[in-house]
Parts: C-alpha cells; sequence; structure tokens
C-alpha cells in the first residue's frame, strides 16, 4: 500500500502514519479488541466495501434516494475512495482547525489523522501546544488570542492538555462569573463585564474608574440608562406612597381599617428607603427588604377593602375613587418590589439574558427576570464577593 518514497517532512510524516495505520490495522490483538468494542480502527474503504458494519462512514455518505439504485452505486465519498497515503497527503494540507473538524467527522478519520500525527505534524510539542490554544476547543474557531479564554488544567493525576475556549462558547456553557477576571490566550486577563457576563477583551483606552473597568463601554451606558430610570421610578413610586397616606388622612381619618394601616405603610416605607440608601454593595439585605415589602403590600388590603366597600355601597365619591387609584398602584408597586428582591436574594444571575444558543421562551422569561431585578434594585450589577446577606 506505502509506495511512497519520503523526500520531504510531509511525506515522511505520511509515510510514519502508514506504517503505524497498518500496524493498527493488521495487530491481532487490535483486531480482537476491535471484534468485543464496537470503535473500528481505521481501514481502507475498499476493504470496508466487503464489512457489514457500514456505519462508520456514514457522515460521508451522500443523501441517496432509495429509488434510485443505480446512482446508490455510483455516488461513493470521494474522498475515502482514495487510498490511505493520499487521504493522508490531503489532510497534512489542513490548518489545525480544519483537521480537527476532519476528526470529528467519523472514527476513520479520528484513528487516520491519530494525536501523535497531528501533533507532529504542527511541529512537535511546543508548537502543538500554540495550535491547541489558538483555536477554541468547542467550536475550532480563532478569534485570535485576545479573544481566547485559557482553559484550567486539571490537576494530578490527570493533567489535560492546555486548550482555550472562545468567549461565545465559555459563556454558551455559563463557564463566566461576573467580579473575576479571566486568562486569555494572549497571557493578559480580561474582566467579566457585570451588565452582559462576556469578557472584556484587553485593549482600548484605560478605563475611567474602578466601575467601567469591569464594564463593556455600550454596557456602562445602557447600565447608566437603567439607573436614571429607576431614579424616577424610585421618585414616582414615593410620591405614590406619600399621595395614599395624604389621601388617607385628609378623607378616610375617622376608619379604623384605612388610617392606621395607611400610617402604618408610610413608615415602612422610610424603612424601606433606608435600607436602599445605607446597603452598599457588599451587604445584601434582599430578604429583610422583601419582607418589609410583603408587610406594606398586605398593609394596603384593608383599606382597599374599606373604600371599594364604600364605592359599591352607592356612594360614588372622587376622593374614594383617587384613593382606590392610589392604593392600587401602590400595591403593584409593592408587589413587584417583592419578587425583585426574592430574584434578588435567590441570586439570580442578572447577564443570563446575554447567554447565546438559548431557547426563545428561555430567553424572554430571563429578560423577565432581568427586568424585575432593573426594577427593584438595578445597583446589584456593582455588588462585590462573596455577600454579606445581613
Ligand atoms: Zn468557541
Ligand atoms: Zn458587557
Amino acid at each position: 500500500m506505502n509506495t511512497i518514497t519520503p523526500t520531504s517532512g510531509i511525506e515522511l510524516l505520511v509515510h510514519l502514519g502508514i506504517d503505524h495505520l497498518r500496524e493498527k490495522t493488521t495487530s491481532p490483538d487490535r483486531d480482537r479488541a476491535r471484534d468485543t468494542d464496537d470503535e473500528p480502527g481505521p481501514t481502507s474503504p475498499r476493504s470496508h466495501r466487503s464489512k457489514p458494519r457500514s456505519g462508520d462512514y456514514s457522515c460521508f455518505q451522500l443523501d441517496i434516494s432509495e429509488d434510485d439504485s443505480s446512482v446508490a452505486e455510483t455516488a461513493r465519498p470521494r474522498l475515502l475512495e482514495l487510498p490511505g497515503e493520499l487521504q493522508y497527503m490531503v489532510a497534512a494540507h489542513l490548518g489545525f482547525g480544519d483537521m480537527q473538524r476532519l476528526r470529528r467527522t467519523c472514527r476513520h478519520f479520528r484513528l487516520l489523522l491519530h494525536a501523535e500525527f497531528v501533533r507532529a505534524h504542527f511541529g512537535g510539542d511546543e508548537l502543538f501546544v500554540r495550535q491547541l490554544t489558538s483555536h477554541c476547543q468547542s467550536c475550532l474557531e480563532r478569534p485570535g488570542r485576545h479573544g481566547l479564554i485559557l482553559q484550567q488544567q486539571q490537576q494530578q493525576p490527570v493533567v489535560d492538555p492546555p486548550s482555550s475556549k472562545c468567549f461565545r462558547c465559555a459563556a454558551a456553557a455559563r463557564e463566566l462569573r461576573v467580579g473575576n477576571k479571566v486568562p486569555l490566550a494572549s497571557a493578559r486577563s480580561a474582566w467579566v463585564c457585570r451588565w452582559c457576563g462576556w469578557p472584556i477583551a484587553a485593549g482600548g483606552a484605560p478605563p475611567p474608574s474602578w466601575a467601567s473597568e469591569q464594564f463593556h463601554v455600550g454596557c456602562y451606558d445602557r447600565y447608566h440608562r437603567v439607573l436614571w430610570g429607576f431614579l424616577l421610578l424610585g421618585l414616582a413610586q414615593f410620591a405614590v406612597g406619600v399621595a395614599a397616606a395624604a389621601l388617607s388622612l385628609l378623607y378616610f381619618r375617622g376608619d379604623p381599617r384605612v388610617f392606621p394601616p395607611a400610617v402604618a405603610s408610610f413608615v415602612l416605607l422610610w424603612l424601606c428607603m433606608a435600607f436602599l440608601a445605607f446597603r452598599g454593595n457588599r451587604v445584601r439585605t434582599y430578604g429583610w427588604v422583601g419582607c418589609l415589602e410583603l408587610v406594606i403590600l398586605g398593609l394596603w388590603i384593608p383599606p382597599i377593602y374599606a373604600v371599594a366597600e364604600s364605592v359599591t355601597a352607592g356612594s360614588v365619591e372622587k376622593s374614594a375613587v383617587a384613593a382606590l387609584v392610589f392604593y392600587g398602584l401602590n400595591v403593584i408597586f409593592r408587589l413587584l418590589n417583592f419578587i425583585g428582591n426574592i430574584i434578588l436574594a435567590c441570586e439570580y444571575d442578572v447577564t443570563k439574558h446575554y447567554a447565546p444558543q438559548q431557547s426563545l421562551k428561555r430567553r424572554l422569561l430571563n429578560m423577565l427576570m432581568a427586568g424585575l431585578i432593573y426594577w427593584t434594585y438595578p445597583q446589584c450589577v456593582e455588588q462585590r464577593y462573596p455577600p454579606d446577606y445581613n
């Protein structure tokens, strides 16, 4: 089978590869092993024809309609028709990524282009390691060394060869955590963006503050816009709380089901504001604030019931309608705040909706959760780790 007289580096490799292949295919031990386990060794495609196990090359079979048997006879996979030497010669012209893709197509090529061949072809240990870390281990893309995250090697007894992962594959595998730096294949490191959860590739102008060092520029802008929205929303919530308390004071002072709960909820509203103001970015207290919001929500139920009762009894006054509107708004705000605080207390990862390869349903759900967090406390994206819950 081997008719090549080696005159160059590639030919020498092919020569060695053919010897290796011959060894693997003729060794009786190997044959016996192949009979017992279902992994076949690399075989000549011609010998494969006579073999009953045709599934080995199924990835190269053309899509042939059942009623056209003459086409089925002639349309054989061309690459597998070549002798082993030529398959080696063709493969030797591939880059590392393409060769790996070929190896992933079927067992034949995984064994034909065995690890020793690939390692030797790409220049031996040192250069081979550079090839490994220059390609994403999952998708085999090559975005540049500053766009690849070096993977942690396992400790003894098993030591993995060095490898890298592109940002997209690492984000899809949910391997990145905000507040951390990841090592890059370019020997630098990158922060994981606190807004989107993707690494911030090194390069560009130095960051103006510690906070924006951990954000993409665009993400920091978005965060600022959300903060402004949160501030305006907070003012609106506070105004609604004050208006509801004022209406209770003006029109329902004598009603024990309206006035006392309204005063109590007004006091608790200030307590909630104090928690927000003095929380800092290590202390969490989401559970406490969630409980307070639930209590305020509960306190607004009796006033709503009392006022609604008076309205249905026939006396439709403007003050009662206005009170009902403001009480209702308060309840809606408190309910959303309660849910948001529970989500925050569960340490929900607010960057989840930026992860790639999600179903539409999951992405929408994650966006809803993130929206509730932005509604409740968007500053949580700046929080430090480890957390303090009290
Ligand atoms: Zn990748
Ligand atoms: Zn970002």
